[in-house]
């Protein structure tokens, strides 16, 4: 009996494999943290064997209480971008996969922006950044011993870390991703759907080395590696993961999750906006061979903003106790924080910020700092959310929430008073594994669209008010002097 869908979710920190039943119900989770590895300021990187090896050992302990025979499929969710690079015919990695948040190649792609951004932007929905896979592919071809000659030779694969497991799972037979993971490479044409010929040549990468790209419900192949054969149908990057997971598929729907970071993501429909407000524009799925789009924006400091209060100014001993001293005032007293730790993201892209507090009195206490801190995350977001309708002209209706920070009640709410929108958090709040399952499981037959979307259940709404005490037009004024500081 085919009773469950498996989902694996290979994060930046640790690989996971969760196993859903058919009503969305998690059923069993296995989770294995991998090493990161520093080894210069600002490079990090993966070793790629060790990312598969923990996906291996948490599938199969999962594996180890429910059979292989009643698994329907198997769903990838990942970390997008990070840049794996192996060896077609030894299936060894040639060096440690250079991770997303890697900034070694940042001053080669400051080196490009004046000339190539508008193109880029128009080629691919991104700014330009080390971020995105390119550049990192590009370094390894010039960096690593006989890159170039096994490129040459057609012997070298690259991928996202999905292609690197979908290659390892099916032992080889597969060197394939999905439309979503392609979107955040910085090589592929968001909208005829392949690889970019003048990009590639830009960047110098062979095309031989690259994946085939398929829809995120798909035929990814079977593994065998687990004892019997289990079909793999559904692929997606982590975020567009969670916006399906949210069932977030109709235009102006928007997501965001709130975690270390906040990432949101609105759906637009078949149609892709060209961001005026340095938002990305990006693939959110590409089903049935039709691709829809989707606008992207990131916090780049939230939850870690409540960690830093915790571990540095040890205000808390625990993330949780941060609302329950927020509310003891009923208003941040005039301050504001910009948690700037490591520069602004969209809508202000300023690498050189860093954070602040202002607006201090005598009578400012901890209240007022833990009030402030819980609305710099609700206007940094309120601004994402202003730069989506902007540019896309689509009135946005509510917002659907995940993510471990979303436990905290009074922020839920402070977001909704402050974006005059519902917030709404639902049951499930897994959605990136979620999400990867459904397009598994969508593939198959196990799930079927119209079920699932009747799946996303409310845990609870929050009614957006008429909050006097926030006051976003003074958040912007902190930022324009934070910006200002650092200049
Ligand atoms: P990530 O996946 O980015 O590691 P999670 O989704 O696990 O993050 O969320 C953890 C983050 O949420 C931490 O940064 C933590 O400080 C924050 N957090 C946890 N509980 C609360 C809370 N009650 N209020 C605000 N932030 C919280």
């Amino acid at each position: 009996m085919k009773q469950y869908v498996l989902a694996l979710d290979a994060g930046t920190t640790s690989s996971r494999a969760i196993l859903f039943d058919k009503d969305a119900t998690i059923v069993d989770v296995a989770q294995q943290e991998f090493t990161q590895i520093y080894p210069h300021p600002g490079w990090v990187e993966h070793d790629a064997n060790e990312i598969f090896d923990t996906q291996k050992k948490v599938i199969e302990q999962v594996l180890g209480k429910h059979s292989p025979q009643q698994i329907n499929s198997i769903g990838i969710t990942n970390q997008r971008e990070t840049a794996v690079v192996w060896n077609k015919q030894t299936h060894e990695p040639i060096c440690n996969a250079i991770v997303w948040q890697d900034r070694r190649t940042a001053e080669y792609c400051n080196s490009i922006k004046e000339a190539w951004s508008k193109k880029i932007q128009s080629k691919t929905g991104l700014v330009i950044d080390a971020y995105f896979s390119a550049t990192k592919l590009k370094y390894i071809l010039e960096n690593v011993e006989g890159a170039r000659t096994l490129a040459d030779q057609g012997n070298l694969a690259f991928g996202t870390v999905d292609t690197w497991l979908l290659y390892k799972l099916t032992q080889g037979r597969l060197h394939a991703t999905d439309a979503t993971n392609a979107s955040r490479t910085m090589m592929y044409n968001i909208h005829t759907n392949e690889w970019d010929d003048e990009l590639l040549t830009l960047f110098n990468i062979p095309k031989s080395c690259l994946p085939k790209v398929l829809d995120s419900s798909d035929d990814y192949g079977t593994t065998t590696l687990f004892g019997g054969e289990i079909p793999i149908r559904g692929v997606a990057g982590d975020q567009q993961s969670a916006l399906f997971g949210q069932q977030c598929t109709q235009s102006g729907m928007v997501k965001n999750t709130y975690g270390t970071g906040c990432f949101m993501l609105m759906h637009t429909g078949e149609k892709a906006f060209e961001s005026k407000h340095n938002l990305l524009t990006t693939i959110a799925l590409r089903l049935n061979g039709k691709t829809q789009y989707a606008l992207e924006g990131s916090v780049f400091v939230a939850g870690s903003l409540i960690q830093w209060l915790r571990d540095e100014l040890k205000m808390i001993d625990d993330a949780s106790k941060i609302e329950a001293l927020a509310r003891k005032v009923s208003d941040s007293g005039g301050v504001f924080i910009v948690p700037a730790f490591a520069g602004l993201g969209a809508p202000h892209w300023n690498q050189d910020a860093r954070g602040s507090i202002f607006g201090l009195t005598r009578g400012s206490n901890q209240s007022h700092i833990a009030r402030a801190a819980l609305e710099s995350i609700v206007y940094q977001s309120a601004e994402l959310i202003d730069c989506m309708h902007k540019d896309s002209g689509i009135e946005i209706k509510e917002l659907r929430v995940d993510g471990g920070a979303v436990v905290n009640d009074l922020m839920m709410q402070l977001q909704a008073d402050c974006i005059g929108v519902n917030v709404l958090r639902p049951k499930v709040i897994e959605t990136t594994a979620l999400g990867a399952a459904y397009l598994a499981g969508l593939y198959t037959g196990f799930f079927d669209a119209a079920e699932i979307s009747k799946n996303w259940k409310i845990d609870q709404s929050f009614t957006s008010t008429d909050n006097k005490n926030l006051n976003i037009q003074g958040f912007k004024k902190a930022v324009e002097a934070t910006k200002f500081f650092a200049s």
